[in-house]
């Protein structure tokens, strides 16, 4: 290593000399603010380390799961204890039983729960299961709405294949993606239009209830019980892909917060603590169908692994504190309040949108309603405030269209911190206007 680079500069390029792109997922490479991503060394509360000391005050949050902030003790200790135990017995355990009886208390919708390792496997297996259900194939997603990277739901999704240009992935069959009909969020038209024109063709209408992958854009009023009532009179089923909401933005959700009730929801992220883990669940008749209680096939070697069911049953539980969600959109919201006052103030178009403990501050004039909207918005301005942010030692999500997770571990010191370099980065951004 030379005397003058760093070792974060170091490893980058041997990086992507290994791993393509150098990264194991695409939206970590910073592509769409330039620079090197940061090389993480540790992290602790609401901060980050990188491999050169420097420390971060982090709004990544591991992309969600990081709710009480990096390395919570009583996470730790009960994954430590946990590991001491065995790492993976492939036979069923009482931490499965706790997570999943943890999940429908919060979340009474799911009768039965199925545990997972990610996102995109909970919702790939949600969306069997509903075509399984409905006998029917076509299925109805949002632009900017993003589901994992399974074939099927990858078209129209949000902020990393957005950031990348990539409006589909080469390698999915074009008959794979047919029955995957695109729609404008929070437009009802569209969704009426479409069941007008495959009568008993959907099975199911599947949506982030607030949209995170596209930076935060929350449902216009009347949106999600209009949807459930669509669904109804259609026989199509109502999926919530609530990965990134669940024990977000209310400890039950969208669902909790917006009292509508789906089908079928999807979880990740916080279930897991900060270890991989993900769950689909909903109505007691519909999860009858998955095996091998019925015959929707559905499986994994690593599903409600220890390490992952201790991690998320110290989450929920600490989250079951009273007062934790009034505290994390307290702080939250001086934040978003901060940032936009300062914007006003020093002359630079900045939309900040909210919900709970979530924001995307968007550079555009105008409130952010879907897809269409959030690509209006002045990603070359994101960029270089993206770098002022990291210069003055904040590390906020590397694209416009992505959204910024506040977690207990935040108080108004590491606010009124944040604030301050956002002072200085929009002002900085303002004289180059
Ligand atoms: C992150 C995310 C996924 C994918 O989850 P992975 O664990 O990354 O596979 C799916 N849906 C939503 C809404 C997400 O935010």
């Amino acid at each position: 290593m030379l005397e003058t680079e760093t070792r974060s500069a170091a490893l980058w390029s041997q990086a992507q000399r290994l791993m393509p792109g150098g990264v194991n997922s695409p939206v970590r490479a910073f592509r769409a603010v330039g620079g090197d991503p940061i090389f993480v060394a540790r992290a602790a509360g609401a901060f980050v380390w990188d491999e050169d000391d420097r420390r971060y005050i982090d709004y990544v949050g591991a992309w969600g799961p990081m709710i009480l902030g990096h390395a919570h003790p009583q996470v730790v200790e009960t994954v430590q204890e946990a590991a001491s135990r065995g790492l993976a017995y492939g036979a069923p355990t009482l931490a499965e039983n706790q997570l999943a009886t943890m999940i429908r208390e919060a979340m009474p919708a799911l009768e039965l729960v199925r545990l997972v390792n990610s996102g995109t496997e909970a919702v790939m297996s949600a969306v069997r299961l509903a075509r399984a259900f409905t006998g029917r194939a076509k299925v109805i997603k949002f632009a900017g709405c993003y589901h994992g990277h399974s074939d099927a739901l990858l078209v129209k999704a949000g902020s990393g294949v957005a950031t990348l240009s990539l409006p589909d992935s080469p390698g999915i069959p074009t008959a794979v993606a047919a029955d995957t009909i695109s729609l404008p969020f929070n437009d009802l038209q569209a969704v009426l239009s479409a069941f007008t024109t495959y009568p008993d063709e959907i099975a199911a209408v599947i949506l982030e209830p607030v949209i995170g992958n596209a930076g935060v854009i929350p449902p216009v009023p009347d949106y999600l019980p209009q949807l459930r009532e669509i669904c109804d009179r259609h026989g199509a089923l109502l999926i919530f892909d609530e990965v990134m909401t669940g024990f977000r933005i209310a400890r039950g959700g969208a669902q909790a917060l917006f009292a509508v009730k789906p089908d079928l929801t999807c979880l990740a992220k916080i279930i897991g603590g900060g270890v991989p883990c993900g769950a689909y669940g909903g109505r007691a008749d519909i999860m009858a169908l998955v095996a091998p209680s019925g015959p929707v096939y559905q499986a994994g070697t690593m599903s409600g692994n220890p390490l992952a069911t201790a991690a998320g049953i110290a989450t929920l539980r600490a989250l079951a504190e009273p007062g934790v969600y009034a505290r994390l959109d307290r702080v939250a919201k001086r934040l978003a309040d901060g940032l936009m006052a300062i914007a006003a103030a020093v002359g630079v178009p900045l939309h900040v949108q909210r919900v709970g403990s979530m924001l995307t501050a968007f550079f555009t004039d105008q409130t952010v309603i879907d897809w269409q909207t959030a690509k209006k918005c002045d990603t070359a301005a994101f960029a270089i405030f993206h770098r002022g942010m990291r210069e003055r030692g904040i590390y906020l999500p590397p694209s416009q269209f992505e959204a910024w997770f506040v977690s207990l571990a935040h108080f108004e010191p590491e606010v009124d911190a944040t604030l301050e370099a956002a002072n200085g980065a929009l002002g900085e951004l303002a004289r180059q206007y």
